[in-house]
């Protein structure tokens, strides 16, 4: 695997299942045990029941763009030969939002409301990230 030039994220305990389901290119985000509510990324206590029991459930890897930005500017000398480039919000079917990149689609032809799905970029041995490509009309 080639040397990744980008900042790699740190894999905290609390996002450890995120980031060993995403190896295994599964989407998973919290459940709150007590009312069942879905949040990403991954917090202590529930913000709906503020239970501090949950899970991680696997979710469709499928939803839209909510919103994104294009940066044009070099923040980081790993992203020099990237820009333009968008980091662009996707709201889940399941109702979650997650920040992240969207692969295979020209800053100017992302649009709000695009369907997307889950795709996984093995950075890594030990880090695979979650981007997001565009769905097809007619895929599931
Ligand atoms: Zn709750």
């Amino acid at each position: 695997m080639a040397q990744y030039a980008k900042p790699i994220p740190v894999v905290t305990d609390e996002m450890r299942p995120f980031f060993e389901a995403a190896r295994e290119h599964r989407l998973v985000v919290q459940q709150c045990a007590k009312c069942r509510a879905l949040r990403f990324p991954a917090r202590e206590v529930c913000s709906n029941c503020l239970s501090f029991e949950s899970d991680w459930v696997e979710v469709s890897g499928r939803g839209e763009v909510f919103s994104f930005g294009v940066m044009h500017q070099v923040y980081h000398p790993g992203f020099a030969g990237q820009v333009p480039y968008a980091t662009v919000v996707v709201k889940l079917e399941e109702g979650v939002k997650m920040v992240s990149n969207l692969v295979g689609v020209a800053p100017s032809d992302i649009r709000i409301g695009m369907r997307v799905r889950v795709v996984f970029e093995d950075i890594t041995t030990d880090v695979t990230l979650p981007k997001f490509a565009a769905l097809q009309p007619g895929a599931t």
